[in-house]
């Protein structure tokens, strides 16, 4: 299924190219929208009102973010493992590193859960294996592992009844669903919600709208679908002009904007030119809204 809607309205932010743009993040709070460059270390953000961009270098790769309820701090998970960073300091305090010992992995894509713990995963650095794991950091910044055996750990939502967690391991190529325990954040009764085909490249990044339905980065396959994890099956397609396309969240002032982050990184200088807008966060309006962040508690 494709072009269910005329999707004419996919416009680039200025000045927003990445070399592997993740983890778009909407700060209702602050009417910001973060992302983070992860090989080059840099967690950035845009301020939706003023148009001002802004951005802090690490000394390390950073996987993700994810906001705390204080809003000048956010959580990161990093090359250090999970980490606080000041964004008026600068200054980095380290939390607790689960794979210290393990150098060929990195940190991937992560969230806050309904109970405002941050859970993220690590794949290996050259793509290779399932020596990743999905890790949970509670507000005693105790870390549980989660999972193992996982080649590269993304797309992690909860539904609004909170008895769910979607997840991907792109490396699966699939969508799957888990039971949900809200008074223990236990996860059981792994399934697949949805396999995705050869045609459609890898599933990346995802979000979950107010009307229940998934939205997951296509990597590879230049798009966004809809699932409606209810029929399990794809509702809606959004077309971009860029092939590697990484996560997505909604944001904006009624949280009614898609934020899609992409990539340039591994593509040839042929891919580039017919790709400019690779690396470039797109928006679009897609008539249903997302819903707002949750905090990490500590
Ligand atoms: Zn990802």
């Amino acid at each position: 299924m494709k072009n269910v809607l005329n999707h004419s309205s996919i416009t680039p932010i200025e000045q927003s190219i990445t070399e592997l743009g993740e983890s778009p993040l909407w700060d209702h709070r602050l009417n910001r929208l973060y992302w983070v460059d992860i090989m080059q270390g840099k967690v950035l953000w845009m301020d939706m009102k003023t148009g001002h961009h802004s951005f802090i270098k690490l000394a390390t790769s950073v996987g993700t973010l994810a906001l705390s309820d204080d809003p000048e701090q956010i959580l990161l998970a990093s090359g250090d493992g999970f980490a606080r960073l000041h964004l008026q300091t600068e200054i980095v305090t380290a939390i607790h590193d689960p794979e210290a010992e393990i150098a060929g992995n990195r940190f991937n894509d992560g969230k806050i859960d309904p109970r405002g713990c941050f859970w993220a995963g690590t794949m290996a650095i050259d793509g290779q294996g399932t020596a990743g794991s999905l890790y949970c950091l509670d507000a005693d910044s105790q870390v549980e592992r989660k999972l193992i055996d996982v080649a590269c750990s993304n797309g992690l939502v909860w539904n609004q009844a909170h008895d769910t967690f979607y997840y991907i391991d792109t490396g699966k190529r699939s969508v799957d669903a888990f039971d949900y325990d809200l008074s223990t954040g236990v996860i059981s009764n792994r399934r697949i919600l949805l396999s995705i085909g050869e045609e459609d490249g890898y599933p990346d990044g995802m979000t979950i709208d107010a009307e229940g339905a998934l939205w997951v980065a296509l990597w590879g396959a230049s798009s966004v679908i809809r699932i409606d994890p209810v029929s399990q099956t794809i509702i809606q397609r959004i077309d971009l002009p860029v092939s590697q396309v990484t996560s997505c969240a909604f944001g904006g002032d009624d949280f009614s904007i898609l934020f899609i982050t992409t990539a340039n990184i591994g593509l040839t200088d042929t891919q580039k030119a017919n790709e400019p807008l690779a690396g470039s966060i797109f928006t679009t309006e897609e008539g249903v809204k997302g819903l707002a962040s949750t905090f990490y508690k500590s």
